[in-house]
């Protein structure tokens, strides 16, 4: 995570609130292969929110969730799914994109991966 609004003139969130309410709830937690997450305090995502297996960046309407990205040598681009979340509402969707990752991933795929096997619209179905 990000400094966000404890620290950074630019943030519109406060990014170390939901990155330590992360880290409580799901720290160590199983999964089927790696599993990183990133928030940063605005658009300018300087904790790599965008290549992160779900990464949350703050706007002026609250934080947006974006999944299935990942860095390394073949590093990939998440993809925006949903816009405007509060903390709390931030922390419910990780649960239900882990659960649905829990459910569907095959080790060692990470969850850009299951996504694309899945289908994104599917995806988007079982965690909105
Ligand atoms: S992502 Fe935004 S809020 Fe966070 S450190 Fe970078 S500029 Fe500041």
């Amino acid at each position: 995570m990000c400094p966000g609004t404890r620290a950074c003139k630019r943030a519109k969130q406060d990014s170390p609130g939901l990155g330590f309410a992360l880290d409580k709830e799901f720290y160590g937690k199983p999964a089927p292969a790696k599993f990183k997450m990133g928030v940063a305090g605005c658009p300018n995502c300087c904790s790599d929110a965008w290549l992160k297996d779900l990464g949350f960046f703050g706007t002026d309407d609250g934080f947006t969730a974006v999944v299935g990205g990942k860095g390394g040598g073949t590093a990939k681009v998440g993809r925006e799914l949903a816009q405007g979340l509060t903390e709390e509402q931030a922390v419910a969707l990780a649960r239900k994109v882990i659960a649905f990752y829990r459910e569907n991933g095959q080790a060692p795929e990470r969850l850009g991966a299951t996504i694309e096997r899945v289908g994104f619209d599917k995806f988007k179905e079982a965690v909105l």
